[in-house]
């Protein structure tokens, strides 16, 4: 029986560490992403992806950065949901070869997603995500008077602006994912988290400046699509214990109660696989199998040989 799926791909995905930000680059890598992701769909599986846009994003801020004497630069959330159109191009278009290589059925649709946050979320109050491009010290003290911007220094490489990145409340757009997902369509959406809006009292929706881990939004978006299973796929193919250290140990079913104690403990760094096991420990308290492993073990890890997998109850 086919299971509806989730799947999560990291930031290698799309743009490996030193590799040149070119068009051709990113697309074929997106290209090896989605030859991986049509295999599960072979497997007999229902797939929703969503992805990230760091560098991406990074990227678009910058050229509205560099080029604002010319054309106006654009808020974070405008950005955002460029860098889902982009990215959304490339996966679409290479979902849809893969489908067509395999002469398996369906199509492919990318949404633009809003995911709605909460206006009084206490990350608004205390901007942390670092984004964009790196300032003198100057630089950013004349920002943060003329655009009311929030800087901060960077791990010694200079300033850059800091946005908050507040929990995601509601991804909107799910009726459709599964009404489309019924129709054998794989469904991209949620990229990058989300284009981060708020919600008045009257329900009407304006985007915000901020930005909102993917990770997170991933979560939501399987639980609010019923996934059977969420997959994150990364560039580590298990979690481990004492990751980086002579003694690592390899995780592979993973119990709640010892995920939620390896956690405790500080196994799983923050920002990069801490995000992670939280939305993998949320997911299995619901009852459903949550997996964290590498692109090319998906279809592997799905079928319970490879990966760590967050068990529940
Ligand atoms: P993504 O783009 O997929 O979100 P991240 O860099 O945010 O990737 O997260 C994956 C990284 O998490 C791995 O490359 C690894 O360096 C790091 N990491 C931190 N703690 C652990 C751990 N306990 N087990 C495995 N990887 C870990
Ligand atoms: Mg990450």
């Amino acid at each position: 029986m086919g299971k509806r799926v989730v799947i999560a791909l990291g930031g290698n995905a799309i743009l490996r560490p030193n590799q040149e930000a070119t068009f051709e680059n990113q697309l074929a890598n997106v290209k090896m992403s989605t030859d991986l992701i049509a295999e599960v769909k072979k497997a007999g599986h229902q797939v929703v992806v969503t992805h990230g846009n760091g560098p991406q994003v990074g990227n678009i801020l910058r050229q509205n950065e560099e080029a604002k004497e010319f054309v106006p630069a654009l808020p974070i959330d405008v950005c955002s949901a460029e860098s889902q159109g982009f990215i959304g191009y490339m996966m679409e278009q290479t979902l849809k070869n893969a489908l067509k290589e395999n002469q398996l059925s369906g199509d492919v649709v990318t949404l633009l997603t809003e995911t709605e946050v909460d206006a009084q979320d206490p990350a608004f109050k205390e901007p942390t995500k670092p984004i964009g491009v790196f300032f003198t010290k100057e630089e950013a003290e004349v920002l943060e008077k003329e655009k009311g911007w929030v800087t901060a220094e960077d791990a010694g490489r200079g300033y850059r602006r800091v946005v908050p990145s507040p929990q995601p409340v509601k991804i909107h757009g799910v009726d459709a994912i599964k009404a489309l997902i019924d129709l054998d369509n794989i469904v991209v959406s949620t990229g990058g988290g989300g284009i981060p809006v708020v919600s008045d009292e009257k329900g009407y929706l304006k985007g915000v400046e901020a930005v909102i881990d993917k990770d997170r939004s991933a979560l939501r978006l399987s639980e609010q699509v019923d996934a059977d299973v969420f997959m994150i796929l990364t560039d580590v193919p298990n979690v481990y214990l004492n990751y980086g250290k002579p003694d690592q140990l390899k995780l592979e079913g993973v119990s709640l109660v010892d995920a939620k104690r390896y956690m405790a403990e500080g196994h799983f760094a923050d920002g990069s696989m801490g995000p992670k096991m939280e939305a993998a420990i949320a997911f299995a308290e619901q009852g459903k199998e949550a997996i964290i492993c590498s692109l090319d073990e998906a279809v592997s890890a799905l079928a319970g040989k490879a990966g760590t997998r967050v068990l529940p109850d």
